[in-house]
């Protein structure tokens, strides 16, 4: 009889630890390398798309040889390269810069009038509780217009990624649904991460994303979660021991 209670408790502890692998800290923030690092041209990271998946399920970064940016939205990835049609990233993939989170929104503010990125950008610095905390956010529905950009693949000896964005490939898009997916930064971030902030875009359909240059909204909402806990692995690569980090002008900003 106890033997049968033994076997029974056994079992009970193999189904839960199958049907709840893993706790989900949401919204605490996981990034891999530091924007500084990116910045230099240390392009090639250890981070596999197959353990990022389990890291969170909402951020943005780019691949090995930034080959392409990255969108994380509802725990799918997809690499936009510079044909501009997002695919969904292999999981053996590399990234030398990844921020995501398991996104969970604490305030939502509804947006019935057409607004502009700037605009948008004010409504979120009025939102927001503190200056100094993290901030996911997600920018959903109907625009009047999106243009994002994405870089060209990079070989070795890596260049600097202001270098890199000269070369950068810009697409527009009128009248799409979509999603915004990003963060707001706070000040002494800078360095570590993309001060103030950093979108990416993807369309309803998942035919047009990469990184955000400008829109306009028509309608839609904005969800806002607060960050107040961040974790940051630093790569192994001989490319990240050895770089030498300068400071560079705010080459991510959106203009
Ligand atoms: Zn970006």
């Amino acid at each position: 009889m106890k033997k049968q209670l033994t076997n029974t408790l056994f079992f009970l502890f193999i189904l839960f630890a199958f049907a709840y692998p893993q706790k989900k800290e949401i919204n605490v923030l996981y990034q891999y390398s530091v924007i500084n690092a990116l910045s230099a041209g240390v392009y090639d990271g250890g981070l596999t798309i197959k353990k990022l998946k389990k890291l969170g399920n909402f951020g943005l970064g780019t691949f090995n040889n930034i080959d392409g940016e990255m969108v994380v939205l509802d725990g799918k990835i997809y690499q936009v390269k510079t044909d501009g049609t997002p695919i969904e990233a292999d999981k053996k993939l590399l990234s030398p810069f990844a921020v995501v989170t398991f996104f969970k929104s604490d305030k939502t503010i509804e947006l019935k009038t057409p607004q502009t990125l700037q605009q948008i950008k004010e409504i979120i610095d009025e939102a927001v509780p503190s200056a100094n905390y993290l901030y996911a956010v997600k920018i959903s529905g109907e625009f009047q217009k999106v243009k994002t950009r994405s870089v060209p693949k990079q070989q070795q000896p890596f260049p600097n990624l202001t270098s890199v964005i000269k070369n950068q490939v810009t697409f527009e898009k009128e009248t799409v649904k979509g999603t915004v997916i990003g963060f707001k930064m706070p000040e002494f971030i800078d360095g570590v991460n993309v001060k103030n902030f950093h979108f990416h875009f993807l369309s309803d359909d998942k035919n047009f994303g990469g990184h955000l240059l400008d829109l306009v909204l028509d309608k839609g909402k904005i969800e806002i979660g607060i960050i107040k806990e961040f974790r940051c692995q630093l790569p192994s690569t001989e490319n990240y021991t050895k770089t030498k980090f300068v400071k560079e002008e705010s080459y991510l900003q959106n203009k």
